[in-house]
């Protein structure tokens, strides 16, 4: 059977002819809640300084009109911003001014990782915050970007900043110092629907990370879709979970899909002022939470452990906290209820989607109170999910099987990517690679069909793991699982084959296997950023199972592994 939204239809598709700034600077929607004067958007967290509506709209207009004169940045050209959150979202309001693509880049990347997105996307400006120019300038030489192609975000944009790089304010001064240079396109009726906004990464079901093609309308309809599964625009519920005045953090990254559709738009899209942190910190965010009386808290699970378990907690009053929402990885129902003791007056619930979907696919609604424990929510109107078997027949209500979710808001496919795109885009339909079970309306995803492992809600891709361990000269083969850690989530662990000599070496002198498996997670801490590294240790084994096409039969050795976990 299908299943569709219970929280009432979606009555309006939204404008069709928009950008994302077009639809979020300069109009009005109907649906969106009224800001009362002097809530400001962002706070910046470090300083307490307000920023206004006035000040984002105008700086984003000088930033387009310097790339476009610096530049000559044009429609279609795509623009990396290599940042943490930061208080100068006006990067991406320029660039689509521009008709230009952003890619979000997470700028803890090692620069190996950052080529694979600027060659992936073929990138022509880099915009990178200031802590981390030594990489972005390391991944620039070997793709062969220009120096001058850098643009330097300064950490605050009100303290001078010296840098023989362009620098943020500075253009932003320079291009509002001269006339405009480029005439924003206004987008035919339904053109919003295929021009590019994004190329956010994700590995989706297989292999290694690929860029998924986001457009425009994708972005503008999951918000409204969000806005309505709230009932943020009904005045028949009187009780919402979000009110404009109300204050957030903004703690999750925007360069990851959910930080930057739910935190970062749908806030601010709802009247709320965002409170911008840009790493995360646990004992400052308690910090922040107090200062700013922050109200609404968007987290990743291993954040709700922190909540539940950090002995500072006790110090704090969080009762003016009126709504948690967990995303990106499960959040189990134990933690739930350990949570409610923490923030005893906030409604607590998950929110549930990809990259692929454009974020939202579910999350506790507007007329619930609470969530249902252990639900990923209710599906939000718009959309129609099907659970089906392995022989793609329809499962029952209450039967598990593989979520496919459809609806305006989809993801176009991946870039240059035919085969891939077809495996998960399946005539219309997003296949999701996650086990869930629909009852009473509720999602709850109870495993993953698809190999990603989720680490603090992080993607890490097997195979791009994988396939840097096979560079090592003791192995023959390699197969990585995630296996459970309280606290991440799962962390990796790599399964290898070695070569023959290194396995001679190892059985003549068994104190070399400890030094090897050492060396393997050097290997890997030495090229990948933090999260993917394998935290869950090395494993040596004779032969990786396989069918008999050679295909990886990752499932058997995860399973093992979260056999051995449970009865540890
Ligand atoms: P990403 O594209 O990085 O956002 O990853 C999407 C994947 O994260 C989903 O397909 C799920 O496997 C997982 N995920 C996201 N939200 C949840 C949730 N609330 N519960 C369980 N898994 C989740």
């Amino acid at each position: 059977m299908e299943f569709r939204s219970v929280s009432g239809a979606l009555e309006d598709y939204g404008p069709d002819d928009l950008s994302l700034p077009q639809f979020f600077l300069d109009f009005q929607h109907s649906s969106r809640p009224v800001r009362p004067p002097n809530v400001p958007w962002l706070i910046e967290d470090q300083t307490g300084r307000p920023i206004a509506f006035d000040e984002l709209r105008i700086r984003t207009a000088g930033l387009a009109n310097a790339l476009s004169i610096k530049w000559n940045i044009v429609e279609n050209d795509v623009v990396c911003v290599f940042s943490p959150n930061h208080v100068d979202p006006v990067c991406i309001w320029a660039i689509h001014r521009l008709g230009a693509i952003v890619t979000p880049a997470n700028p803890g990347y090692t620069a190996d990782e950052l080529v694979h997105q600027l060659q992936t996307t073929k990138a022509a400006l880099l915009l990178v915050y200031a802590p981390f120019l030594p990489t972005a300038l390391a991944a620039a030489k070997l793709v062969g970007l220009r120096e001058e192609r850098i643009i330097v975000i300064e950490p605050f944009a009100t303290s001078p900043y010296n840098s023989r790089h362009e620098t943020l304010s500075g253009l932003i001064s320079f291009g509002s110092s001269q006339s405009p240079n480029f005439v924003e396109r206004k987008l035919h009726p339904g053109e919003a629907k295929t021009k590019v906004a994004f190329f956010s990464f994700s590995s989706g079901t297989t292999g290694k990370p690929k860029a998924v093609v986001i457009p425009h309308y994708s972005f503008t309809l999951n918000i409204l879709q969000t806005v309505a599964h709230h009932g943020l625009n009904d005045p028949s519920l009187k009780k919402k979970h979000l009110n404009p005045g109300d204050v957030a953090a903004a703690v999750l990254p925007f360069f990851h899909i959910y930080g930057l559709v739910v935190v970062l738009h749908y806030m601010l899209f709802s009247g709320l002022s965002l409170v911008v942190i840009p790493k995360f910190n646990f004992t400052d965010f308690l910090e922040s939470i107090a200062k700013y009386r922050i109200t609404h808290l968007f987290l990743v699970p291993p954040q709700i452990v922190l909540l539940c378990k950090h002995p500072a907690v006790k110090n704090y009053d969080l009762s003016h906290v009126k709504l948690v929402i967990s995303g990106a990885a499960p959040l189990s129902g134990s933690l739930t209820n350990s949570l409610r003791q923490v923030v005893p007056n906030a409604a607590i619930g998950q929110g549930y989607g990809m990259t692929e979907t454009c974020t939202t696919i579910s999350m506790m609604s507007g007329r619930q109170k609470m969530g249902v424990e252990g639900s990923a929510g209710q599906i939000i109107p718009g959309l129609v999910a099907r659970v089906v078997r392995p022989d793609g027949t329809f499962c029952k209500e209450g039967e598990q099987g593989e979520l496919l979710v459809t609806g305006p808001s989809m993801a176009l496919g991946y870039l240059n990517n035919a085969q891939a795109t077809k495996e998960s885009f399946v005539d219309g339909w997003v296949r999701t690679g996650d086990e869930v079970v629909i009852k009473n309306s509720e999602i709850f995803v109870v495993d993953r069909i698809k190999e990603i492992i989720k680490v603090k809600g992080f993607q890490v891709a097997p195979a791009e793991l994988e396939g840097h361990l096979l560079s090592h000269p003791a192995v023959a083969d390699a197969c990585v699982v995630g296996i459970p850690d309280e606290y991440s989530g799962e962390i990796p662990r790599a399964y290898i084959v070695l070569r023959e000599d290194a396995l001679m070496r190892i059985s003549a002198n068994p104190s070399e296997g400890e030094m090897l498996k050492a060396a393997l997670k050097k290997h890997v801490a030495d090229a990948k950023i933090a999260y993917k590294q394998l935290a869950g240790g090395v494993v040596f084994i004779k032969a990786i199972p396989k069918n008999p096409s050679g295909k990886i039969l990752r499932r058997v050795l995860r399973d093992q592994a979260r056999k051995a976990h449970a009865n540890m």
